[in-house]
């Protein structure tokens, strides 16, 4: 039997549903694939075994009784470890959460479930979701599977690397800056961030709340958007969840036809500080949409400079504020009450303790953002730029469809190269993080390697405000071209791990 790792999400449905593979056979291929590369690629925290087999084995016994299964019943998944599993390990990639058991599922864990996907496990992320490369995580850093000595991209490289690692076809990620493109981006992988409020935050560990955003990420654009539709949609607990219609993201992928759209490059995304393969892919991507039939223009957006310090003031800033929680008492981790100390000591050594460097950093810079005295000049500030953000956004989008760049500024960087220069780090988020301010949605898909180190490039597309859908339109036509163009999928060219 071919290699069920390698098959499409959408193919793995199709072959449960007729029988062909049981659903147990199929998480069993994905569970000893994991078993056989998880050592060198770490891209999982814990892997759940028997609630994987268990899952599966509910799937197969439905069919056996003849129910209707859905478009992804049985297909394995990656979760990132900031969705609460009930009684499957929740971390965050943090030592504060070190053992909690979360009492619920989340949301996107519960509509998982009720699709009857197998989430094969927990993946390895920075802590709190905060970085681009997965080496803040507490627990070791994830290797990229195209050359393991580097980075996976991050917040979410541990998912995004077990989707390039064929250790799962599908993954969840959640992108408060760029967590779920940027990862996809530099792993030849695809990923996209819905439109703020279109995925519920219910359970989803907070970071950033006005920008989190928890989206799908997959190996094809189709793949992306069956598992959008599985996961969208209104949720009365979560109160910025969007009480609308999904977007027709599925319908969207199956067209994909940009013939006469207009599509804006955006000007201020390119140039220096840009690596030359990733602004040569770049070019030949947007040469490939014109030659498909779009239409395309440049696009100016001024103020998208200012994003990246503004993004630097509005999401540690939050941040301080969401992780007060974490205050020994509640969950996880509690250092040092040996019953003589009052609870602020122990409060106090457990924050010690189990936040790393780069959460203190943030927690420190959003404190000192919102104290006052400071409040207009830092946090108030950038919240002016993030209203005019999101109005070039506005301008932009009266004039074309949907608007591109390159997802990252460089391939993925080596393990430990930007581990000391947050700055360094900082910046692998330049064009991403615009989207995340605004709220309007984005995604990444790959557009081929660069030429000087034969890394995978993404090219990003972003779309209005509740216009998901044209992502996919967009996404699934340059996908097609480059499939005819490379003979297969990009990641048939990575080295076998
Ligand atoms: N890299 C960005 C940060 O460190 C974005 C992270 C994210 O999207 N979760 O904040």
């Amino acid at each position: 039997m071919a290699d069920l790792t390698r098959l499409t999400a959408a193919e793995t449905a199709a072959r449960i549903a007729s029988g062909d593979v049981s659903a147990v056979e199929v998480a069993q291929a994905h569970l000893d694939r994991i078993s056989e590369v998880d050592a060198k690629v770490h891209a999982f925290l814990h892997v759940d075994t028997d609630g994987a087999l268990a899952a599966a084995k509910a799937v197969d016994d439905r069919r056996a009784k003849g129910d209707e299964l859905g478009p992804l019943a049985g297909v394995p998944l990656a979760l990132k470890d900031v969705f609460t599993t009930e009684g499957v390990p929740t971390t965050v990639g943090s030592k504060i959460l070190e053992g909690w058991l979360p009492p619920y599922d989340a949301t996107v864990t519960r509509r998982l479930k009720d699709a009857g996907v197998v989430i094969l496990g927990k993946t390895n992320m920075d802590e709190f979701a905060m970085g681009s490369s997965t080496e803040n995580s507490a627990y070791g850093p994830t290797g990229n599977p195209w050359d393991l000595t580097r980075i996976p991209g991050g917040s979410g490289g541990g998912s995004a690397a077990a989707l390039a690692a064929f250790e799962a076809p599908l993954a969840i990620g959640t992108d408060t800056g760029g967590s779920i493109r940027q990862p996809a981006a530099v792993t030849g992988t695809v990923g996209v961030k819905p439109t703020y409020g279109g995925v519920s935050r219910y359970g989803l560990v907070a970071f950033s709340s006005s920008l989190d955003q928890g989206g799908p990420c997959a190996r094809t654009v189709l793949d992306a958007a069956l598992l959008h539709a599985a996961i969208a949609g209104h949720d009365p607990k979560d109160s910025t969840s969007i009480d609308a219609p999904v977007p027709d993201v599925v319908g969207a992928a199956r067209s994909g036809d940009v013939r006469g759209m207009r599509i804006g490059v955006v000007k201020e995304f390119g140039g220096e500080g840009y690596q030359a393969g990733v602004t040569q892919r770049f070019t030949e991507a947007v040469e490939l949409l014109r030659e498909l039939g779009a239409e395309v223009v440049e696009i100016s957006c001024p103020h998208f400079q200012y994003a990246l310090p503004a993004y630097y003031l509005i999401a540690p800033s939050e941040a301080s504020s969401n992780l007060a929680r974490f205050d020994a008492m509640r969950y996880g981790l509690r250092v040092g009450d040996n019953g003589d100390r009052s609870a602020e000591e122990v409060m106090s050594l457990t924050r010690e303790a189990g936040f790393g460097p780069e959460v203190k950093r943030r927690i420190m810079l959003g404190t000192y953002a919102l104290s006052s005295g400071y409040y207009d000049a830092y946090y108030g500030q950038a919240q002016k730029v993030r209203t005019l953000i999101s109005r070039d956004f506005d301008a932009a989008f009266a004039q074309v469809d949907v608007l591109v760049s390159p997802t990252t500024p460089t391939t993925a960087f080596p393990i430990g190269e930007r581990a000391d220069d947050p700055m360094a780090m900082y910046l692998a988020d330049l064009c991403t993080i615009p989207s995340n301010l605004a709220g309007n949605a984005a995604m990444s898909l790959p557009c081929g390697l660069a030429p000087e180190d034969g890394l995978p490039v993404g090219l990003q597309i972003i779309a209005p405000t509740m216009a998901d859908d044209r992502l996919y339109k967009v996404g699934a036509a340059v996908e097609a071209g480059y499939l005819a163009r490379w003979g297969g999928p990009l990641l048939d060219q990575a080295p076998a791990l």
